[in-house]
């Protein structure tokens, strides 16, 4: 194992909760380094791993499929206990073989919790018997927030206004396509929701919503404006953070299964910060991450073993200029140099490649700005190297 290698394992830092370096190892002094708008460097191994999250199973005609493991299960088949009517009253549809079908006339149900951003999956069926036209045939909706509502509607071989067709942003975009199979087979919506921020009056982020019907992209990305409706123009505007997500009892006994969400993380407009960042939001988390990475250093002291810490030191230059912290490192460096060359031959023979690898971090520090051009624990390295014919190739 390089010296590389046992820094990156040995860094393992959380501040309070939130894990802010990487647990696992990764390349340090490799791709680009943070910039004004970027706090991590490209493929940066002190960036935190993705959660991981075990997939679902999809659906097949008869059989609901199994929602990841990160999911909030809404409707799993067996009961409503997360669904109210808007009194707050127990939802009352009913469940026939596991599956959720309108009573119709009853009024529509919704969550008893509130979500905002989102994935939603869901899963809906029309009557197999075809009664009534356009509107009137096979109508439900999904609504966001309780008030966005992603069109349920049995579009097969069925003319309506474009945008209350299935898969239509209702009222206001209807979908790129109609993908939809017979009356009485489910259909699968995937859905992805991001709700408009604004602060101060100011939208910073319209907000939108990504419709996928039985795989097929029928909403791309599309900005919101408002709840949607029957016949009103709906308003660009601030929409709550959170609310239920409701379905629509339209009068039909439309059948309901596989309902999951997801909770979305923050965009970079709400404190997310993976993305491109405002300035003062990039440079406040570079120095988070080289606060972290100074902390992970100084649990490596070890006078025997100064490299492990000299080295994360001068990794945490790489996202902040810290003049003490370069102090620092550079007085480690040079009595690192200073004892490897006082090694007996044998001894320092075996020091070649973790001499080589400090060459090649003090190459990239240098490309990038962060030692002066002339360092000279970079120059004694480089010095020594050529001294001991370590970059020749071996017989
Ligand atoms: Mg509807």
């Amino acid at each position: 194992m390089n010296t590389g290698n046992l820094v990156s394992l040995l860094a393992i830092v959380v501040l309070g909760s939130t894990p802010v370096l990487a647990a696992s190892a990764g390349p340090r002094f490799y791709g680009d380094p943070p910039d004004d708008t970027h706090p991590w460097a490209v493929h940066d191994g002190n960036r935190p791993q993705p959660k991981t999250v075990v997939p679902g199973t999809f659906s097949t005609a008869d059989q609901a499929g199994k929602p990841p493991s990160d999911a909030i299960v809404l409707f799993d088949g067996t009961d409503l206990a997360r669904w109210q009517t808007d009194k707050g009253k127990p939802a009352p549809w009913r469940i026939v073989d596991g599956v959720m079908q309108v009573e119709p006339g009853s009024g529509g149900i919704q969550t008893r919790d509130s979500f905002g951003d989102c994935q939603l999956h869901i899963e809906w069926a029309a009557p197999a018997k075809v009664e009534g036209d356009s509107q009137g045939r096979g109508n439900s909706g999904v609504f966001l927030l309780g008030q966005v509502e992603i069109q349920i509607l049995d579009s097969y071989q069925n003319v309506t206004y474009a945008d209350g067709h299935a898969g239509a942003y209702y009222g206001v975009n209807p979908p790129m396509a109609l993908p939809v199979r017979p009356p009485g087979e489910f259909q699968v919506y995937d859905i992805v929701f991001r709700r408009p921020v604004y602060k101060d009056g100011k939208a910073l982020d319209p907000g939108y919503v990504t419709v996928f019907v039985n795989g097929v992209l029928v909403q791309d990305h599309t900005p919101l404006e408002g709840p949607g409706g029957h016949m009103g123009r709906s308003r660009v505007g601030p929409l709550p953070d959170k609310g239920p997500i409701s379905l629509q009892d339209h009068g039909n006994p439309m059948r309901f299964r596989n309902i999951w969400c997801r909770a979305l993380p923050p965009r970079v407009c709400e404190g997310g910060t993976d993305g491109a960042l405002p300035p003062e939001i990039a440079r406040a988390k570079r120095h988070e991450i080289a606060a972290a990475i100074r902390q992970d250093a100084a649990t490596l002291r070890n006078p025997d073993q100064p490299l492990p810490e000299l080295l994360r030191l001068f990794e945490s230059l790489v996202y902040e200029s810290d003049p003490p912290t370069l102090e620092k490192a550079e007085a480690m460096a040079t009595a690192y140099v200073q004892t490897v060359k006082s090694l007996p031959a044998d001894r320092l023979a075996t020091k070649r490649d973790e001499v080589r690898n400090l060459r090649d971090v003090f190459k990239y520090l240098a490309r990038f700005k962060r030692i002066p051009d002339a360092f000279a624990p970079k120059t004694a390295v480089e010095q020594l190297i050529q001294d001991q014919g370590w970059d020749r190739k071996r017989n």
